[in-house]
């Protein structure tokens, strides 16, 4: 008989789960704590359970575990690890130190199926979803190490794409008797998939990014192949939907590329496409990487950009290009180690 994971579980199938043999629900609020809170790897660590429960647990249920594989440390603080999973393949995670929030960077795909031209992920296409458990045991892992304060899906793959794994892994993330992250510090990254946005904001209370990177659908089509299924009017039309807790705001990720979407009248599209939407705007300038032929942005069109946007009362970020001695942006560390095995093969 194949064992069940357990870490594939919220608490509410967990719940069930623990009813089903038997045993009294409150059960499974005690090994979620054991799981999330105190990093048990093994039912014998579950003191407060019966001896006997707990090898009743083991003959039909076993807990999963990610190590890293690598750990790569930039010169400014960004760590990128990467996890071999149980068949094989293999994802990252980015932990991006600040001054007071440390946050976690992971991965909900095996590569991804949207080609957004500019990233080095979209190039390995899909291979298959993450489970819950490979989303939530890359928290784990990298908690054991440091400290972890916001949670991003922003690493490999679309997650509104898994999105059934990445909404029970959100409900382990903030559950009370699971992780304990706040709802504000969990913010889920999409490329613009319209209809599961409205899903994810009717099933859980999360912070959203919206990846924008284009003010015209001519630009977007180009560079985002979702755009010709949602094109902009729909996408920001779901974002104006999507359910937000009072003073909290769309988080619109604009990755600046030279000469295709820098421009005064990119701005100023900009700030009207999102005027009607509570919402603050991210720069990100384009790192530039083999294979890819888009230009890093320069810095007076990023600083145009950026005070067009302050000047018409947008709150905007410019971030940072954190981690690139180590390539962390998107997809890059799984590229580059998969070239390495290539050649050693
Ligand atoms: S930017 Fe995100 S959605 Fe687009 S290809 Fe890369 S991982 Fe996928």
């Amino acid at each position: 008989m194949e064992k069940t994971d357990i870490k594939n579980f919220t608490l509410s199938e967990l719940e069930a789960y623990i009813a089903g043999k038997g045993k009294e629900r409150f059960r499974a609020k005690q090994i979620f704590k054991w799981l999330y809170q105190q990093d048990a790897v093994d039912f014998a660590e579950m003191t407060n359970l019966s001896k006997e429960f707990r090898q009743e647990l083991e003959k039909t249920s076993w807990i999963s575990n990610l190590e890293a594989e690598a750990v790569e440390a930039s010169a400014d603080g960004t760590k990128k690890y990467l996890f071999r999973l149980a068949d094989g393949n293999a994802v990252e995670s980015v932990l991006i130190p600040d001054e007071d929030r440390t946050t976690l960077c992971i991965s909900s795909q095996v590569g991804c199926a949207m080609g957004c031209e500019f990233c080095l992920t979209g190039t390995f296409k899909l291979t298959r979803n993450l489970t819950t458990a490979e989303i939530v045991n890359q928290v784990c892992a990298v908690k054991r190490q440091e400290p972890v304060r916001n949670i991003v899906f922003m690493g490999m793959g679309e997650p509104l794409a898994n999105l059934k794994n990445v909404i029970k892994a959100l409900k382990i993330l903030t559950d009370p008797d699971g992780f304990q992250f706040s709802t504000r510090k969990v913010t889920v990254s999409t490329s613009g998939l319209v209809p599961e946005m409205a899903e994810l904001g009717a099933s859980v209370t999360v912070n959203l990014a919206v990846s924008l990177n284009a003010t015209t659908d001519e630009v977007r089509d180009r560079i985002m192949p979702i755009n010709r299924r949602y094109p902009i009017k729909d996408l920001l039309a779901a974002c104006k939907a999507f359910p937000l807790p009072s003073r909290r705001w769309i988080t619109i990720e604009y990755v600046m590329i030279r000469g295709v979407n820098d421009s005064l009248d990119d701005a100023k599209r900009l700030v009207r496409l999102i005027s009607n939407i509570p919402s603050k705007v991210n720069l990100i300038p384009f790192n530039e990487h083999d294979g890819c032929a888009f230009q890093s942005p320069t810095q007076d069109s990023v600083d145009r950009f950026h005070k067009y946007l302050l000047d018409k009362h947008v709150t905007v970020i410019t971030r940072s290009s954190r981690g690139s001695d180590i390539s962390a942006a998107c997809g890059q560390l799984k590229g580059r180690l998969d070239k390495k095995n290539q050649a050693e093969v």
